[in-house]
Parts: C-alpha cells; sequence; structure tokens
C-alpha cells in the first residue's frame, strides 16, 4: 500500500477500505506519512466526503491510533456527554451530579474553552482548590463511591485526532462533517462510556449553523457510535442565544449551583433534564424518558444532586462550601448595568459575539499560556422574544476595571438585536436524533 494511490482514489471520489483507512491513520499517527500526504488526504476527503462505512472506519482507527480507557469495573452503565460547544452552556456541571444521583455512573473526561466557547474544566477550576487532573486509579475510584468525576484528558487519547485536527486548522479542512464526526467520536469512543448522549448545537454560536447541518453532524455521530457497539441518542438543540444566562467561568459555576438548590429553572435546567434525561434511560435506569425527568426532578428536589456535586468538589480537592454559599467563588471588581439603547423585543442574538465578548473580558484564552480571570464575564437579564425599553438594564457585566466594563456593554448591546417586531421565544430542542431515525419537534 502506498499513500499516493490512497489519494488517487480519495481524489476520485472511491470508497477505502477498512485497511487503507487503518493504514493512512495508524501511518499519520507514528509518522512515517508526511505532513504534506496526510494534509492532501484530509482536503480529498473534505471535498469528496466519507460514506458511513468508512466514516466508521476512520473513527475507530483514531479510536485505535492511543490510549483507551476500560470503565468496565464500575457497576452499572457508564454514561457520558458531549456538547458540540456552545456560550453559557453549562448543562454538564448540573447533569453529572444529578445523574449520578439517579445511579448512572458518569466517568467524565472533559475540554478546555476553546474559541467563542467555555469549557468545563475551566468551570471547574474556578472553584477554589478543585484539582482536574487524577490519576486513573483515583478517577475510578471516587467514581465508584460518589457516581462522577470530571478531569482533565488523561493519557494518549485519540492522538491522531491531535495531528489531523492541527493540520485541519491550517488548510481550511476543519468544515468536514466525517472529520468532525470522527475527530468528536474518537475521543468519546477512546474515554470509554457505553452510553453516549450528544449535544448537537445548531444557530449563530454553534459549529453548524444550519439545522439540517446540524442533524446530518449528529446521525453521522450516532451512527458511528452504534457501530461501535455504543447505546447512543444526540438532541439537537439551540444556540442562537446562550443557554444560560450567566457567561463566564465561575459566574456559570454559580448558575449551575443556583440550578441544582433549587434556586432557579429555565432554559439552561430545561435542556439540562433532556440530556440527563437520555442518559438515565441509555443507563438502564429509567423505561422512558417521563420516569427518567421524574427522577431528576427529584434528585433535584430532594438536594441530592447538590449534595453529589459537593461531595465531588471535595474528592477533588475543592472547597465545597461554595455550594451553599456562592459569593466564596472568585468575584469581579467591577459590576456594572448595562442599559437598552432602544425600545422593542429582543429579535435575535449573536451568541460567537456574546462568547467572544466573555473571552475578550479575560475568561478565556487567545494563546495557550493565557491566564484565565475566572470571576470575569456577563449575566444577560432577557432572551430572544423578551419585550424591552431604553434605558432597561439588559445585562450586568463582571469585569476586572472600569474600561473593560465599559467597551464589554457596548459590545453586548450591538450582539442583542432589538427591534419592534413581536417575537416568539427560540425553541430549545429542535430535534432527537436516535440510530431509528430523526424525530423533529
Ligand atoms: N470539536 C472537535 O473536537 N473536533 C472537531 O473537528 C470540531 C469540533
Ligand atoms: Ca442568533
Amino acid at each position: 500500500m502506498n499513500m499516493v494511490e490512497l489519494l488517487e482514489k480519495k481524489k476520485l471520489g472511491f470508497t477505502l477500505s477498512p485497511e487503507e483507512i487503518d493504514y493512512f491513520v495508524s501511518g499519520s499517527t507514528k509518522g512515517g506519512i508526511p505532513d504534506y500526504q496526510i494534509a492532501a488526504m484530509l482536503m480529498a476527503i473534505r471535498i469528496m466526503g466519507m460514506n458511513r462505512e468508512e466514516t466508521s472506519q476512520l473513527t475507530l482507527a483514531m479510536t485505535r491510533s492511543g490510549d483507551q480507557v476500560d470503565l468496565s469495573a464500575l457497576a452499572g452503565i457508564p454514561a457520558d456527554k458531549h456538547s458540540t460547544g456552545g456560550v453559557g452552556d453549562t448543562t454538564t456541571l448540573i447533569l453529572v451530579p444529578l445523574v449520578a444521583a439517579c445511579g448512572v455512573p458518569v466517568a467524565k473526561m472533559s475540554g478546555r474553552g476553546l474559541g467563542h466557547t467555555g469549557g468545563t474544566l475551566d468551570k471547574l477550576e474556578s472553584i477554589p482548590g478543585f484539582r482536574i487532573e487524577l490519576g486513573m486509579e483515583q478517577f475510578m475510584a471516587q467514581v465508584g463511591e460518589i457516581g462522577c468525576a470530571v478531569i482533565g484528558q488523561s493519557g494518549d487519547l485519540a492522538p491522531a485526532d491531535k495531528v489531523f485536527y492541527s493540520l485541519r486548522d491550517v488548510t481550511a479542512t476543519v468544515d468536514s462533517l466525517p472529520l468532525i464526526a470522527g475527530s468528536i467520536m474518537s475521543k468519546k469512543l477512546a474515554s470509554g462510556a457505553q452510553a453516549i448522549v450528544l449535544d448537537v448545537k445548531t444557530g449563530t454560536g454553534a459549529i453548524m449553523q444550519t439545522l439540517t447541518e446540524s442533524i446530518e453532524l449528529a446521525q453521522a455521530m450516532v451512527r458511528i457510535g452504534e457501530d461501535a457497539g455504543r447505546r447512543m441518542v444526540a438532541l439537537v438543540t439551540d444556540m442562537g442565544e446562550p443557554l444560560g444566562s450567566h457567561i463566564g467561568n465561575a459566574l456559570e459555576v454559580k448558575e449551575a449551583m443556583d440550578v441544582l438548590a433549587g434556586r432557579v429553572r429555565g432554559p439552561l435546567l430545561s435542556v439540562s433534564l433532556e440530556l440527563g434525561g437520555w442518559m438515565l434511560v441509555l443507563g438502564g435506569v429509567a423505561g422512558s424518558m417521563a420516569e427518567a425527568k421524574a427522577k431528576l426532578e427529584e434528585a433535584l428536589a430532594s438536594g441530592a444532586g447538590l449534595k453529589t456535586l459537593a461531595r465531588m468538589i471535595s474528592a477533588q480537592g475543592g472547597d465545597a462550601r461554595c455550594c451553599d454559599d456562592t459569593s466564596m467563588l472568585p468575584q469581579a471588581r467591577v459590576i456594572a448595568d448595562v442599559p437598552a439603547i432602544s425600545n422593542g423585543f429582543v429579535q435575535d442574538m449573536d451568541a460567537t459575539e456574546l462568547g467572544n465578548t466573555a473571552q475578550g473580558m479575560g475568561a478565556g484564552r487567545r494563546q495557550k499560556t493565557d491566564v484565565i480571570d475566572y470571576s470575569v464575564g456577563f449575566v444577560l437579564h432577557k432572551r430572544i422574544g423578551d419585550a424591552v425599553e431604553v434605558g432597561e438594564t439588559i445585562a450586568t457585566v463582571h469585569a476586572k476595571n472600569e474600561a473593560d466594563a465599559r467597551s464589554a456593554a457596548k459590545r453586548i448591546q450591538e450582539a442583542v438585536h432589538i427591534g419592534a417586531e413581536e417575537t416568539p421565544p427560540s425553541k430549545l430542542v429542535y430535534a432527537v436524533v436516535t440510530g431509528e431515525g430523526v424525530h423533529r419537534l
């Protein structure tokens, strides 16, 4: 086998065999295939596409390229959830303890913020003392005892993805459905969960902006997971505006704690219950979504969810007292209200711009070496469809200094589009995708 032949084949749109895909992936990871041939193959895949079988083979080969976590020692069916990335999307911090409190183990490896989107690890590190690095033994022991743990990727998970992603980033080949699906699913499969619930975002703040593309990505990932023998469901959910009202690391942790304490309901909780509900169904502890949601509501009302979060925080070195007293989380120096500049209704929001605004205030990194300011960000007081009057507070910024507060306020005023027309609120979940098909809501 040689790469020139494989490139010729994919360039002309022919199907690559499992052996050929394996040769490409292992040669790309272990060395042997130079970057220019890897990049040429990625471009050929971007342009000619891959069928279901090829996409699954590519993903499995990427999964095999590194370590694979073995969760079989855990009692029950370990479940995981993955989001394609959003703004104000703190569902993980809510559903992980709720699902664990209902008896489904969650051994989760999360990521950091990327671009305009926040990352669970950065949010968790805003809790004083919290450690996201645990040895494999401690990770497993904690899940066995408490029901959940959330850590950073340990070991060498899907190294083929690192090789491909760094080349895709500089060769205009990120936006390829089989490559995105393979990238996400190789990491999920390698991290060992048997039941996987995907949250595929759609809208102005998402990697897939149209519903059709988002559903296609969801279907591709569900098929890959099922071909690998995992239990799969994907929800296509809205990212035309931030999901929660709080954007920024400590602010999002506070919002998750407020939800788990029963102080706040709303879209963030609704989507958490949908995703968490599917984790209970796939995890085998609920026979229907109605039963699953009732269990989650019970864990919320009894405080079992918040208690599980507190136990997880303590076990990972964090100060669990902030679950009851969120003022112990990092607090920004300057807090200022943002007034509306016109009358009407919120028509739309630029969710990517809102995410970038928080990142620009210091909530994210522009370079790997940047240090995050956990305290900064903002709280939105309006959602799409809400009525607004001039001068009314639409947001509250939490900033490092006055200058940052002013510039963030201006960006927020521009990203929240107010117009005269009455507008309905956005749907939260657009579609449920299973191996059987697509159910549009
Ligand atoms: N997230 C990933 O992990 N990989 C992609 O290719 C796109 C989004
Ligand atoms: Ca929008």
